[in-house]
C-alpha cells in the first residue's frame, strides 16, 4: 500500500469528503429525481476525476476499492430498492438460469469438441461440461482455445446429440419458455431499466468519445488542473523491438520499464507512458511520432486530459459492473439488452449496442475486449435478444467489415468475430438468410473488396501493392463468415429461402465469373521467364472458397427446385464466360478412322490458358447432382439439356489437362516455377475437389453427350497428337520420322498422359451420381490406395485424403472395411495395413495418384504378389457400373478411334525402333484392353440374354486394320507380342489379356449356342477352377516362403560373420588378451576356489597381462603400459543434479566452493560418461586441432553455430559422433604389492598419526614464513620410514602426463563453471568427485532397470568406469604432492580427529562413497613416500572399514522411528546382527542423547543398517573391482538372493557389518564419540539442516497425468508470475521438479551470466545444472535443453488412440499418457544422456542449431 499512497497526495479534506460519503442518502436521492440521467452524470463528473487518473500509475487497486464505494454502491441500492448485499442475493434466488453454460474460455483452454454429434467444428464445450456430457465416450476433438468465444452446452442446435451435460441438463418441470421478468416487480424492473440506460449510455459515450481535451456534456469537471497523460496505443506494424527502443529514448526509461510499457500496449492496447503538464506529454509524443515515421506509419500517440482518461478508465469499470450484476439474474441480463438494443434518437441502427460496433475499429484494445465479453455474456446468451442482436449484426455488417478490413488489428480483437456466435446457429443463419439477405450481402461485401480487374473484369492480383495484399488477407475472412452461415443445411426450404438463397447464388456466380480464366498463362519459348508471375493469390482464394463450393453444391443437393434452378443459373453463367468462345478461332474439321468432326483449332502450347475454370467446376458437381437426385430422369424437361453444347462444356477443362500434360512433357520449362506450383495446387488433396476432379467430371459429362470418336479426335487435337494418329499409315510413323529426339521425348510423354486421360474418363466412376456406388465407396477406394502405395499412420491418412468442412475426412466409418491397424511400439507409431483382400481392387491409374505413388504403388504390388507367389501382372480392377446419365460413356472403349490408336502403339512395340515408342505407353494401351474387356465380361455376367449385351470389344479387336493398309488386328498383335523377348516385363499382363479374351468367347459361345448349360452351372466350373488355381498358388506361396526363410538364414549367418570378424572395429576395445579378465560368465577366475576379494591385503590378484587396444583413428594397436603412448577415450563431462535430493539448494559459488566433501543430498554432481571409443592421444590432439581450423573457418564463411561448442573444448566422436569434451587416459592396473605381516587397525592408527604430523610439520615449512602463525610446537620426528621430503619418481610417461592434466583440468572446468586453472588445487578432488558421482548414479541405474551389479553394464561404462578409478589413482602424480597430501589429511580428518585442521564436517554432512573414493585415491601421495614395507591394499582395507563403520553410524542417526510393521521371525543367524544393532544404537543415544528416539527394534535397526548401506557397499564394490581389475564371483552376475553374503565377502567384510564395530570396541569408542559431539549432529537431528535418509529412493521424472487435457486445463490457469495475473503465452511444465514456467516471451526473461534468457533456460540452471526436460504443454512437446545454446524437441510420452503424436496439437485427437515412452525419457536423463540426444538430434537437423534455445 505504501507505494500506492506515495503515489498521490490525496488532501485531507477529499478524505472528509469520502468519509461523510453516504450511499444510502444518494441512491434515496436519485430514487426522487425525475431526471436520473443528469443526477447520475452530476455524481459521476465530480468523483470519478477524484478517484481515477491522480498519478502516472492508471490503475492501482485502491481506486477500485473508491470506486466501488463512492460509484457502484450507489447504483445498487438505487437497482435494488434496499442494501444490494440483500437485494443482490434475492435476485439470485429467484434466478431460473438457462439452461446455456456460457463459460468463456480464456487463451490455452481447452475446449471438446465430439466429431460424431457437433454441428459444426465450431460448437465446443468447457472441460466440465465435457466430462458431464455423453460425448466423453464418442470420438471427440480436444483443442486450446485461443480466447474469447464460449461453451455451446445447453445449446440444442450445436448438436445433433446429447445438447446438455448433466449438469445443464433442464428440469422437466420447468417451464424454460418463461419470460424472465415475470418474477420482478414493475418497480424493480423500472429501476433497473433506468440505471442500466444511465450506465450504458455512459460507458458508451466514454468509450467511443474522441476529443483528447473535452468531455462530453454533463461530464465536465468541477475543477481542471494542468495534468496529462500521453498515451500510446497499440498497432501490428512496428515490432516489439522498436516500440521498446523508442520509449527508452522518447521518456528516457530503463529497458525494464521500456519491455514493461510495451507489453501492456500490446496486452491492453493502450498505455500512458508519461504523465505532466501539457508540455512536457507533448514533448514526449513528438519524440515517439519522430522516432517511428521514417520506415512506416508512425505509432499512435495522444496527449489526453486526465479527467477524460479517468472517466474512460469508469467507463471500463461500468461494463465490468453490468457484467458482473447481470449474472445474478437472467431478468436483469433480459432489461439489459433491451435497454442495449433499443433504438437511440437518431433513428435505425442508433441504439447503444450499434454504437459500440460501429466504433468498434476506432476503439482500444482494451476497451474492445471489455465490451466484447459483455455481448457475450449478454445478448448471446439470451436466446430472444441473441437474434435481434444478429439481425443488428447483419445489418452493419457490410460496415463493419470495412472497418475491419482498414483496421489493423487481429480479427480475434474485432467485434466482427462475433460472427461465428451467430452464424453457426443454424435458425440464425437461415433467419438471416431470408430476412437480411444474409448471403448476398457476405458475398457483395467479399467482391466490393477486391475491385482490380482486368479488361474482361476479372480479379487481377498481379500488381497488387503491399496494402491491398494486406487488405486481401484480411477480406478472406469474409469467406469464413460464409462458411458458418452455410455450415448446415437446410432440412426445409420455404419459397423465401429459395428466392434468397438463388439470389446468393447468383451473387457468388458473379464471384465466380471474376475468377474464371484468372492468372492466364502463355507458354515461353526460346526465353526463360524474367519475372515469376504472381499466382499464389488466385490460389489462397480458390482454397478458401473450396469448402463453399462444396457446400453450395450439397444445399442444391437438398432440393430439387433449387437444383433445377441453381443448374440452370450456372449454364448462363458459363454460357456468359464463353461468349466469343470461337472468335478468332478458324473453325477446322478433323478425320480419322472413317469418322469426322468440326472444331476450331486451338494449340495449348501457342495460346492462353488458365488452370482456373470455377463456374465450369460448379456446372460439373451439379451436373452429377442431377443424377445422382435423378433429376435428369424425372424433370427432363425442365433442365436446358438441349442447349448444352458438350464441345463447348469440355473446351476448358479440357485445356487445362492438357497444359498438365504438357508442363509433364517438359514443354513449360522456361515458364518457371509458378506454373510448377499451380499445376501441384491444381492436383493436390486441398484443392482438387474442386478443380482436378471436376474437370475430369466435365470431361466425362460432356463425351457421355457426344459421339465417342469425335471426342477422342478433339482430344487428340488439343494434345496435339491429331497428326501424329491420323494419317493413313500412322503405324509405321516412326519409321520414317527422324524427328528432333526432344520432340520425340515429348509426344511420347503426351501419348502416355492423353491414354491415362482416357482411362480416367471411362474408369472414375466411383462419384456417386457417375457410377452406381454408395457414398463411401469413393472415401474406401482412396484409402486402398494409399494403403497400396505403403501402411500408413493415422495422420498420413488423414493428409492424404480430403476434408469436409468439418474437418472430417469420413475415413472413420470405413477404415476398418480396407485395413487393420498395428499398434506401434516405444518408438514409431501406429500403422494401416492393407487387408490382403483388398488388394485386387488396386488400380494402378488411380486418378489420384502422383507419377512417383504410381510407381511406388507399382513396385510394392508386384512386391506382394511375387510374395504370394502369384503373376505379377497388374490388371485393371473390375468396375461399378455408370450411372445412366453417363452409361454411354463405355463406348469409348470400343470406338474407332481408339481401336485405331490401340493398334498404332502395339504396331510399335512390334517393331520398335530406338526410343520411338515407350514402355509406359504400351503399359497404358494393354491396361485401357484390360478395361475394354472386364467391362465386356461385366456386361455379360449381368445380363440374362446375350442380345443385351451391345459392348463387343472382343469383336472389334478381332478385326483386321481397314484397306489399304490391311493391318493386323489388335487381338493379332497382341498375340505377336506376347513372346516378344523385349516385352518380358508385360508378359504376365499379355498373358491376362489373352487369357480374358478366351474366357469371353467361351462365355459367348456358350450363352449363344445352347441353353443347355446354365449359367449356375458355368458358375461352378468356373470356381472348380478357381479352387484348383488357389490351390496352386498356395502352394507356391508355401515354396516362395521357404525360400525366403533359408536366404533370411543365410543372411544373418552372414552378418553374424561380419560382425565377429569385425569386432575390432566396431565393438568396443579393451580387449584383454588374457581370458581370465573377461567379465563373462563363461570365464569365471582360475581362482574359483579361494573367496574372490577385491580390496584388502587378501585380496585377489589378476595375472599378469598386458592389454592391447586398437586406435580408432590410425588403426595401429597399442599396449597400455605407464611408459608407453597415450591412449585415450572419448569423454563427457556434465554437472548433473540427476541424483539430486535437495533442489532447493543455491548453486555453489564457484571461486570459492570448497568440493572436498560430497553433502549426502548429492544436490550437485559431477558425471563422466564415454562412447568408449580409444584413440592415441597424439591421434585425438591432431584431429581435435582438424575440427578446430574448420571451425574457424567455416565461422568466418557463414555465421551459424554447429551443434558442439567447439570453443569449449566439444567435439564429436570420430567413430560414432557421440558429443564428447575430453578423453580421460587409459591407464594400466597397479599392482599391489605383497607383503605377508601387515600393522592392525590399532597400529595403523598409530602409525597414520605419526605420518600426518610429520606431513603437517613438513608443509608447513614450505610456506613463506609470513604466513605461518608462530606456533611453538615441538618438531614431531617422522617415523624413520617415511621420508616427507623423498620426490617418488613420476611412472608415468610425457604423453599420459600431459593427458592426465587434460582430464584433470577438463573436470575441474566442467564441474565448477570455472576458467581452466592448472594449479588449482581443486583439481584431483574434483576428478575423485567425479569418479565416486559417477559409479552411485551407474550404481542407481543398475536398481533401477533390475540388473545385475557386474556383467550387465556395456562395455564402453566399464571401460570408463575403468579408467575413472585409475586415473583417479595417478593424477596425484600430476598435482603438487602436498596439496595431495593436505587432502588427503582434510579427508581423514572427518573420521579421526586431528587437532591441526579446523572445521572438520559433521559426519550427518559427508556422503561417504565419495569420501571412501577420495581418501583411497588420494592415499598414493602419502604411501609414495613410505618405505617401510606398509601396504597399500592393508590401508585401503582400514579405510574402507573405518568409513563403513561411520556410515553405520550416519544410517543409524537417520533411521527415523520404528516403523509400524509386523516384525518379522528372524533367524538364528540373524539374532547377532539385531542384538549387535541394538548395542550401536544404544551407544549412539548415550553419547547424542534425547535427539535419537527410543528404538527397541533390533529387526527394524538391521533392517534399516542393510537396506540402508546396500548402495554404498555396491558403489564401494563397483570401484574396487574397476580400480584393481578382480573380476567379480558369479553370484553377483545375477540377482539371484544371497546377494549380501557374497558381497561382503568380495568386499572383505564380515557380513554381520557389525563386528566391524564391535570386533575394534576400544579403537573405535572414541572415534564414535568425536563423530557424535560435533556440534552438527544436534543441529541437523533437530531440524537445523537437510536430513538424508538412507537408502536415497532414485529420483523420478514428474508423474503426468494420464488424460493430455488435465494437464492443458492446468496450463490454461497458470499465470505468468512476473506480469500480474496475466495469461502466460507458453507455458512450459519441468518435468524434473514439476514447476511451471513462463516460456518463451519477454515478461520472464532473466539475466543468466550478462544475458537475457528465457524462463526454461534460467531454470534448468537451478533444477538441472544446465540440463532441462520440460513439455511445452500448448504444443504438446517435449523439449531438451543443456546449457545456453542447445537444445532440441523430442516426441511427448503422449499418444492418441492411432498411436501417434500430436506435436502442435493440431489434430486434437484425444492424447493419453504411453508409460513406457516416458520411462525412455526418464532413462535418457538418469543416464545423463539428455545433451547427447541434443546432439544428435541437431547433427540430423540443422534447423535446429539456429534455434534460439536460451530465450526458450
Ligand atoms: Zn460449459
Ligand atoms: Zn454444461
Ligand atoms: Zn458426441
Ligand atoms: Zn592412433
Ligand atoms: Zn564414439
Ligand atoms: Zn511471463
Ligand atoms: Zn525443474
Amino acid at each position: 500500500m505504501a507505494a500506492a499512497e506515495s503515489d498521490r497526495e490525496v488532501p485531507s479534506a477529499l478524505c472528509t469528503e469520502f468519509l461523510n460519503f453516504s450511499v444510502k442518502d444518494t441512491a434515496s436521492k436519485w430514487l426522487q429525481v425525475t431526471d436520473l440521467y443528469k443526477e447520475v452524470y452530476h455524481h459521476l463528473a465530480r468523483y470519478v476525476p477524484k478517484i481515477y487518473c491522480l498519478g502516472p500509475n492508471l490503475n492501482p487497486q485502491s481506486e477500485d476499492l473508491l470506486a466501488q464505494m463512492l460509484l457502484q454502491s450507489p447504483l445498487e441500492w438505487y437497482l435494488c430498492g434496499e442494501d444490494p448485499s440483500t437485494g443482490l442475493a434475492k435476485l439470485e434466488q429467484n434466478n431460473q438460469p438457462s439452461q446455456l453454460c456460457g463459460h468463456v474460455f480464456k487463451v490455452g483452454e481447452p475446449t471438446y469438441s465430439c466429431r460424431e454429434c457437433a454441428a459444426d467444428p465450431t460448437c465446443v464445450l468447457c472441460m466440465q461440461c465435457f466430462l458431464g456430457s455423453v460425448h466423453k465416450e464418442h470420438r471427440y476433438r480436444m483443442t486450446t482455445s485461443g480466447g474469447g468465444g464460449f461453451c455451446d452446452c445447453g445449446d440444442t442446435e450445436a448438436w445433433k446429440k446429447g445438447p446438455y451435460c448433466q449438469k445443464h441438463e433442464p428440469n422437466i418441470s420447468d417451464s424454460c419458455q418463461e419470460d424472465p421478468l415475470a418474477h420482478l416487480s414493475t418497480d424493480m424492473i423500472a429501476r433497473c431499466y433506468n440505471v442500466f440506460s444511465v450506465v450504458l449510455k455512459y460507458a458508451v459515450d466514454m468509450l467511443t468519445w474522441d476529443k483528447e481535451d473535452e468531455l462530453p456534456l454533463g461530464l465536465e469537471p468541477p475543477d481542471r488542473s494542468d495534468t496529462y497523460y500521453c498515451m500510446l496505443f497499440n498497432d501490428e506494424v512496428h515490432t516489439y523491438e522498436q516500440v521498446i527502443y523508442t520509449l527508452q529514448k522518447a521518456v528516457n526509461c530503463t529497458q525494464k520499464e521500456a519491455v514493461s510499457f510495451a507489453t501492456t500496449v500490446d496486452r491492453d492496447g493502450r498505455k500512458s507512458v508519461r504523465f505532466g503538464d501539457f508540455a512536457f506529454c507533448e514533448l514526449a509524443k513528438s519524440v515517439i511520432v519522430r522516432n517511428t515515421s521514417r520506415q512506416s506509419k508512425p505509432l499512435r500517440v495522444q496527449v489526453m486530459h486526465s479527467s477524460v482518461v479517468a472517466h474512460q478508465c469508469f467507463a471500463l469499470k461500468a461494463l465490468h459492473w453490468l457484467g458482473h450484476v447481470i449474472g445474478y439474474s437472467d431478468a436483469l441480463r433480459r432489461i439489459l439488452c433491451q435497454v442495449g438494443l433499443e433504438r437511440g434518437p437518431e433513428g435505425e441502427n442508433s441504439s447503444l449496442v450499434d454504437t459500440l460496433m460501429l466504433c468498434d475499429s476506432k476503439m482500444w484494445k482494451g476497451a474492445r475486449n471489455v465490451y466484447h465479453q459483455l455481448f457475450m455474456s449478454s445478448l448471446l446468451m439470451d436466446l430472444k435478444y441473441k437474434k435481434l442482436f444478429a439481425i443488428q449484426f447483419a445489418k452493419n455488417y457490410e460496415r463493419l467489415q470495412s472497418d475491419y478490413v482498414k483496421d489493423d488489428h487481429d480479427r480475434e480483437f474485432s467485434v466482427t468475430d462475433l460472427s461465428v456466435q451467430m452464424f453457426t446457429v443454424p435458425s440464425l443463419a437461415r433467419m438471416l438468410i431470408t430476412e437480411e439477405n444474409l448471403m448476398t450481402t457476405i458475398i457483395r461485401t467479399f467482391v466490393d473488396h477486391l475491385r482490380h480487374r482486368d479488361l474482361q473484369g476479372r480479379f487481377q492480383f498481379e500488381r497488387y501493392t503491399a496494402q491491398q495484399a494486406f487488405k486481401f488477407r484480411r477480406v478472406q475472412s469474409l469467406i469464413g463468415d460464409l462458411k458458418y452461415v452455410l455450415i448446415s443445411r437446410p432440412t426445409e426450404w420455404s419459397d423465401q429461402l429459395r428466392e434468397k438463397f438463388l439470389e446468393g447464388l447468383d451473387t457468388f456466380l458473379e464471384l465466380l465469373k471474376c475468377m474464371q480464366g484468372m492468372d492466364p498463362v502463355v507458354r515461353q519459348v526460346g526465353q526463360h521467364i524474367e519475372m515469376e508471375p504472381e499466382w499464389e493469390a488466385a490460389f489462397t482464394l480458390q482454397m478458401k472458397l473450396t469448402h463453399i463450393i462444396s457446400m453450395i453444391q450439397e444445399w442444391c443437393a437438398t432440393d430439387e427446385r433449387v437444383l433445377i434452378e441453381a443448374y440452370k443459373k450456372c449454364l448462363t453463367a458459363l454460357t456468359h464466360c464463353h461468349s466469343g468462345f470461337a472468335d478468332g478461332e478458324q473453325p477446322i474439321t478433323l478425320s480419322m478412322c472413317g469418322h469426322s468432326v468440326d472444331t476450331i483449332r486451338y494449340c495449348v502450347s501457342q495460346e492462353k490458358v488458365s488452370i482456373h475454370l470455377p463456374v465450369s467446376r460448379l456446372l460439373a458437381g451439379l451436373h452429377v447432382l442431377l443424377s445422382k437426385m435423378e433429376v435428369a430422369y424425372r424433370f427432363p424437361e425442365q433442365l436446358p439439356l438441349s442447349e448444352l453444347s458438350p464441345p463447348m462444356l469440355i473446351e476448358h477443362p479440357l485445356r487445362c489437362l492438357v497444359l498438365c500434360a504438357q508442363v509433364h512433357a517438359g514443354m513449360w520449362r522456361r515458364n518457371g516455377f509458378s506454373l510448377v506450383n499451380q499445376i501441384y495446387y491444381y492436383h493436390n488433396v486441398k484443392c482438387r475437389v474442386e478443380m482436378f476432379d471436376k474437370d475430369l467430371i466435365m470431361l466425362q459429362a460432356g463425351a457421355s453427350m457426344m459421339d465417342p470418336n469425335h471426342f477422342l479426335m478433339i482430344v487428340l487435337s488439343r494434345f496435339e497428337l491429331y497428326h501424329i494418329f491420323s494419317s493413313a499409315d500412322c503405324r509405321k510413323r516412326y519409321n520414317r520420322e527422324n524427328a528432333n529426339k526432344d520432340v520425340v521425348q515429348q509426344n511420347n510423354t503426351l501419348t502416355e498422359e492423353m491414354l491415362h486421360l482416357i482411362m480416367m474418363v471411362v474408369g472414375e466412376r466411383f462419384e456417386a451420381g457417375i457410377g452406381q456406388v454408395e457414398g463411401c465407396d469413393e472415401i474406401k477406394r482412396e484409402i486402398l490406395h494409399q494403403l497400396c502405395i505403403r501402411p500408413m499412420a493415422h495422420s498420413e491418412l488423414v493428409k492424404a485424403l480430403p476434408e469436409n468442412e468439418n474437418k472430417e475426412t469420413g475415413m472413420e466409418r470405413v477404415i476398418d472395411c480396407v485395413a487393420s491397424f498395428k499398434k506401434p511400439g516405444v518408438t514409431g507409431r501406429g500403422l494401416y495395413e492393407l487387408r490382403p483382400e483388398c488388394a485386387k481392387q488396386f488400380n494402378l491409374y488411380f486418378h489420384h495418384y502422383s507419377r512417383a505413388d504410381q510407381s511406388k504403388a507399382e513396385e510394392a504390388q508386384r512386391k506382394l504378389k511375387r510374395q504370394n507367389g502369384e503373376d505379377t501382372a497388374l490388371p485393371p480392377p473390375v468396375l461399378p457400373p455408370f450411372c445412366p446419365l453417363f452409361a454411354s460413356l463405355v463406348n469409348i472403349l470400343q470406338c474407332d478411334v481408339l481401336l485405331g490408336m490401340l493398334g498404332a502403339v502395339l504396331q510399335w512395340a512390334v517393331e520398335p525402333s530406338a526410343g520411338h515408342w515407350s514402355e509406359s505407353m504400351l503399359q497404358r494401351v494393354l491396361h485401357l484392353i484390360g478395361m475394354a474387356l472386364l467391362e465386356e465380361q461385366q456386361q455379360l455376367e449381368n445380363s440374362s440374354e446375350d442380345n443385351d449385351v451391345y459392348f463387343n470389344f472382343t469383336l472389334k479387336m478381332s478385326r483386321p486394320g481397314e484397306a489399304p493398309s490391311n493391318t493386323a488386328s489388335v487381338l493379332a498383335l497382341l498375340e505377336n507380342l506376347q513372346n516378344a523377348p523385349h516385352l518380358e516385363v508385360h508378359e504376365g499382363m499379355i498373358r491376362w489379356l489373352l487369357k480374358t479374351v478366351a474366357g469371353i468367347k467361351t462365355m459367348r459361345e456358350r450363352s449363344a449356342s445352347a441353353s443347355t448349360v446354365t449359367a449356375s452351372e458355368s458358375r461352378g466350373q468356373e470356381e472348380t477352377a478357381c479352387d484348383k488355381d488357389k490351390a496352386e498358388r498356395k502352394r507356391k506361396a508355401e515354396m516362395a516362403r521357404l525360400r525366403r526363410e533359408k536366404v533370411m538364414a543365410q543372411m544373418s549367418e552372414m552378418q553374424r560373420h561380419f560382425i565377429n570378424e569385425n569386432k575390432e572395429l566396431f565393438q568396443q576395445s579393451l580387449e584383454e588378451l588374457d581370458a581370465s579378465t573377461s567379465t563373462s560368465l563363461e570365464h569365471s577366475p582360475a581362482s574359483s576356489d579361494a573367496a574372490l576379494a577385491c580390496v584388502g591385503p587378501r585380496r585377489s590378484r589378476p595375472g599378469e597381462k598386458r592389454q592391447v587396444v586398437t586406435c580408432i583413428l590410425c588403426q595401429e594397436e597399442q599396449e597400455i603400459r605407464a611408459d608407453g603412448k597415450a591412449m585415450v577415450l572419448a569423454a563427457f563431462v556434465q554437472r548433473s543434479t540427476v541424483m539430486s535430493k535437495n533442489r532447493t539448494r543455491p548453486p555453489h559459488d564457484p571461486k570459492h566452493y570448497d568440493p572436498l566433501f560430497m553433502h549426502p543430498d548429492l544436490s550437485f554432481g559431477t558425471h563422466t560418461g564415454s562412447c568408449g571409443h580409444i584413440m592415441h592421444s597424439h591421434c585425438w590432439q591432431r584431429y581435435f586441432e582438424a575440427v578446430q581450423a574448420k571451425e574457424q573457418r567455416r565461422q568466418q564463411r557463414l555465421r551459424v553455430h554447429t551443434s558442439y561448442d567447439v570453443g569449449n573444448g566439444e567435439f564429436l566422436c570420430p567413430l560414432c559422433e557421440c558429443l564428447s569434451n575430453t578423453v580421460i587416459p587409459l591407464l594400466p592396473r597397479t599392482m599391489g604389492s605383497s607383503s605377508c605381516e601387515q600393522p592392525g587397525l590399532g597400529q595403523w592408527l598409530k602409525i597414520s598419526g605419526q605420518q600426518i604430523k610429520a606431513m603437517h610439520s613438513a608443509h608447513r615449512k614450505l610456506q613463506p614464513v609470513s604466513t605461518v602463525e608462530e606456533t611453538v610446537e615441538e618438531e614431531c620426528p617422522a617415523p624413520e620410514v617415511f621420508t616427507v621430503d623423498y620426490i617418488p619418481t613420476n611412472p608415468y610417461s610425457s604423453t599420459i602426463k600431459e593427458m592426465l592434466a587434460t582430464f584433470g583440468t577438463a573436470t575441474y572446468k566442467v564441474g565448477l563453471k570455472v576458467h581452466p586453472n592448472e594449479q588449482d588445487p581443486r583439481i584431483p578432488i574434483m576428478c575423485w568427485s567425479s569418479c565416486a558421482y559417477t559409479i552411485q548414479s551407474i550404481e542407481r541405474l543398475l536398481v533401477d532397470e533390475k540388473k545385475p551389479l557386474f556383467g550387465s553394464l556395456p562395455c564402453r561404462q566399464d571401460d570408463c568406469l575403468s579408467s575413472l578409478a585409475r586415473f583417479g589413482s595417478a593424477c596425484w602424480t600430476a598435482a603438487c604432492q602436498p596439496t595431495v597430501q593436505g587432502h588427503f589429511i582434510r579427508l581423514l580428518a572427518a573420521l579421526i580427529p586431528d587437532p591441526q585442521v579446523e572445521a572438520s564436517p559433521c559426519i550427518l554432512d559427508v556422503d561417504m562413497l565419495h569420501l571412501l573414493v577420495s581418501v583411497v585415491l588420494s592415499y598414493g601421495s602419502v604411501h609414495s613416500q613410505d618405505s617401510s614395507g606398509l601396504s597399500v591394499d592393508a590401508v585401503q582395507l582400514h579405510l574402507f572399514h573405518l568409513i563403513t563403520v561411520a556410515h553405520m553410524v550416519q544410517i543409524l542417526l537417520t533411521s527415523g522411528p520404528e516403523e509400524v510393521t509386523m516384525e518379522q521371525e528372524s533367524g538364528e543367524a540373524e539374532r547377532g546382527e539385531e542384538e549387535g544393532a541394538c548395542r550401536l544404537y544404544n551407544t549412539l543415544r548415550t553419547h547424542v542423547g534425547s535427539s535419537l528416539p527410543e528404538v527397541a527394534s533390533g529387526w527394524h535397526l538391521w533392517r534399516c543398517v542393510k537396506t540402508g548401506i546396500l548402495p554404498y557397499l555396491r558403489g564401494a564394490a563397483l570401484f574396487f573391482h574397476h580400480l584393481h581389475g578382480v573380476p567379480a564371483p558369479p553370484e553377483l552376475h545375477a540377482l539371484c538372493p544371497g546377494q549380501w553374503e557374497v558381497l561382503c565377502g568380495y568386499l572383505s567384510l564380515p557380513s554381520n557389518l557389525l563386528q566391524l564395530f564391535h570386533g575394534q570396541q576400544e579403537l573405535l569408542e572414541p572415534l564414535l564419540h568425536g563423530w557424535c559431539t560435533h556440534p552438527g549432529i544436534q543441529q541437523t537431528l533437530q531440524g537445523g539442516g537437510v536430513l538424508v535418509s538412507f537408502p536415497r529412493e532414485s529420483n523420478s521424472l514428474i508423474d503426468l497425468p494420464d488424460d493430455y487435457s488435465a494437464l492443458i486445463n492446468q496450463a490454461s490457469s497458470f499465470t505468468c508470475p512476473k506480469s500480474g495475473g496475466d495469461k502466460s503465452r507458453a507455458p512450459t511444465l519441468c518435468l524434473v521438479c514439476g514447476s511451471m514456467l513462463c516460456s518463451q516471451s519477454y515478461c520472464c526473461q532473466t539475466e543468466l551470466e550478462g544475458e537475457d534468457v528465457g524462463a526454461c533456460t534460467a531454470h534448468t540452471f537451478a533444477c538441472g545444472a544446465g540440463v532441462g526436460i520440460f513439455l511445452r504443454v500448448r504444443e504438446s512437446q517435449v523439449l531438451f535443453l543443456a546449457g545456453k545454446t542447445k537444445g532440441c524437441f523430442y516426441a511427448p510420452p503422449y499418444l492418441d488412440d492411432y498411436g501417434e503424436t500430436d506435436q502442435g496439437l493440431r489434430r486434437g485427437n484425444p492424447l493419453h499418457l504411453c508409460h513406457e515412452r516416458y520411462r525412455k525419457i526418464q532413462k535418457l536423463w538418469r543416464q545423463h544422456n539428455i545433451t547427447e540426444e541434443i546432439g544428435h538430434a541437431q547433427e540430423a537437423n540443422q534447423t535446429l542449431v539456429g534455434i534460439d534455445w536460451q530465450h526458450l
